[in-house]
């Protein structure tokens, strides 16, 4: 049954001329037929930088939303209408404008995880993996971050010279996690490193071995010495991990971390959003061209 659908995928891709972009954090099968596997500061170069006039976006919502920014002539497929990002939604352009009034002098830099409507009133977008070199390029010594409050903190911890303004967002899948399971891992696998994104709570982090985005955790372990990691992030990535690091161990932090809505996409979902061309992301024009400054922002400094 895969066999046959991956077939009519190749099939439609090609009449389609599109490109599949999945997320590390996507099902091990969406993510073998994907043309690129990437985290979120990758898919965006990747989304900007693709060929072909069709791009499926095996994500969440803010995903699909920054493809369609950067490629406006496109047709970007997001395959599950409802992946949506809990995080995403917990911040509004009201917010960010209260914010501004209330902090003048302070730079908006809007983590990717938002929406466009963020990113057209913000002043840089930031990735995991480059939230630290975006920071640490503005002028502006008051820093209002959104809308993640970890991943806020970690970077006032590396940008100690900066005043942070932190809005109140989370992602449901990493801020549960907590320092006792940080104890029961090392407790369970004691040869191992812990490795944990940055969306995980401080008390997490500052336990943690190593922190970065999926891509560093990724390269970390591949280049490290140890062969056994204990690894605090969304679960999809234990199957990249497994694949490029044969012989390697790695077990999940806190038991299991699953974000149900990057695992809402399918084989299924894929083929019927090539075979009928769902579903497509709109945005205005003007939303488009201001969120674009934000982001092009990003790409001048990493
Ligand atoms: S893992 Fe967290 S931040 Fe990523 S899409 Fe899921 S809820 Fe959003």
């Amino acid at each position: 049954m895969d066999i046959e659908i991956v077939k009519k995928i190749e099939e439609l891709k090609r009449k389609r001329k599109a490109v599949i972009l999945a997320h590390f954090y996507q099902s091990p099968e969406v993510q073998d037929i994907a043309d690129f596997v990437g985290d979120s500061l990758e898919l965006s170069r990747k989304a900007r930088d693709a060929e072909g006039e069709t791009i499926v976006f095996c994500g969440v919502w803010f995903m699909a939303e920054t493809a369609k920014v950067l490629c406006p002539q496109k047709t970007v497929l997001l395959p599950e209408q409802n992946a949506g990002c809990p995080m995403a939604d917990m911040v509004t352009p009201d917010d960010v404008h209260r914010l501004r009034a209330e902090h003048p002098g302070a730079a908006v830099v809007c983590y990717v995880n938002s929406s466009a409507g963020i990113k057209a009133c913000s002043d840089i977008c930031c990735t995991s993996s480059n939230a630290v070199a975006v920071v640490k390029s503005l002028k502006e010594s008051e820093i209002i971050f959104v809308p993640d409050q970890n991943l806020g903190h970690y970077v006032s911890t590396q940008v100690p010279d900066k005043r942070f303004i932190l809005h109140s967002g989370f992602c449901p899948t990493h801020h549960r996690i907590s320092p006792d399971d940080i104890t029961a891992a090392r407790a369970a696998h004691p040869n191992a490193l812990v490795l944990v994104h940055p969306e995980c709570p401080p008390g997490v982090v500052s336990q943690a071995d190593f922190t970065g985005s999926t891509a560093q955790i990724l390269d970390y372990a591949t280049k490290s010495e140890q062969t056994a990691f204990i690894i605090g992030t969304e679960d999809g990535i234990l199957y990249r991990l497994g694949k490029q690091n044969p012989g390697k161990q790695f077990y999940p932090l806190g038991g299991s971390m699953v974000c149900s809505n990057m695992k809402k996409t399918s084989l299924e979902s894929v083929y019927r959003s090539l075979k009928d061309m769902q579903y497509q992301m709109e945005l205005d024009k003007e939303t488009i061209s201001k969120a674009a400054v934000c982001l092009n922002r990003m790409f001048s400094v990493s």
